[in-house]
């Protein structure tokens, strides 16, 4: 797909960048590339962007499927912005049409990560850069987004086999930035101030998921 080459080609270049900002310039060739390079990094200036490899995904088992630049902002989180929330969310629709969603450059909308109901995880976007998934500027910049594919008025959308993935998504998401797993911060959308969503609805079990993302942190600090 287009907008995945892309992008592809601009990670490349990224992570060119990165090493030249590193002080590896001589590495790479010429002073008049590196500040060719350099002329383009004024919107990053003074800080080093972390390397990014095409087709990484920041979490094991996760398949690479890039959303489009117009759904995310760029950033170097957590050193621009700290992450201190993982926010829950389900698509309203099938999986297909999320991934074609968030690959819409007019949608103006996309998660980090899609779980599917038979539990394969889908990664969109880097924990990196700043989803638009909150409909709320300051929790976009602190959390990470996880849609789960189904509906909110449908019981039988969150099957077993979702939980668990997405337990384990999130133990791993809090491990890395050292986010207490409780419902101060693992939240729904709805709770995200000023939203008028509703998701993830009333046959979310909280009460299950949390267990089971703290069962997963544990499995993981073993
Ligand atoms: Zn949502």
């Amino acid at each position: 797909m287009g907008a995945e080459k892309r992008s592809g080609d601009a990670d490349r270049r990224l992570g060119r960048r990165a090493l030249i900002v590193g002080g590896a310039a001589a590495a790479v060739g010429t002073a008049a590339l590196a500040r060719e390079e350099l002329s383009h990094l004024w919107w990053r200036l003074p800080g080093v962007e972390k390397p990014r490899v095409a087709g990484a995904v920041d979490f094991r088992g996760a398949r690479w499927v890039g959303a489009s630049p117009g759904n995310f902002r760029r950033a170097d989180r957590p050193d621009d912005y700290a992450i201190d929330r993982v926010v829950v969310h389900v698509t309203q629709g099938g999986y297909a049409s999320a991934v074609k969603a968030f690959q819409d450059p007019a949608h103006q909308a996309a998660a980090h990560y899609i779980v599917r109901r038979d539990g394969r995880i889908t990664q969109m976007i880097r924990e990196l850069d700043v989803a638009y998934h909150a409909g709320n500027r300051q929790y976009n910049e602190r959390s990470v987004g996880i849609e789960h594919e189904g509906f909110v008025e449908r019981r039988s959308s969150f099957t077993d086999a979702m939980y668990a993935a997405s337990a384990r998504l999130t133990a791993g998401i809090c491990g890395r930035y050292g986010i207490p797993v409780d419902r101060e911060h693992v939240i729904g959308h709805v709770e995200v101030p000023g939203t008028d969503h509703t998701d993830p609805g009333p046959y979310w079990d909280w009460d299950r998921y949390i267990r089971l993302v703290r069962r997963a942190e544990q499995a993981r600090g073993q």
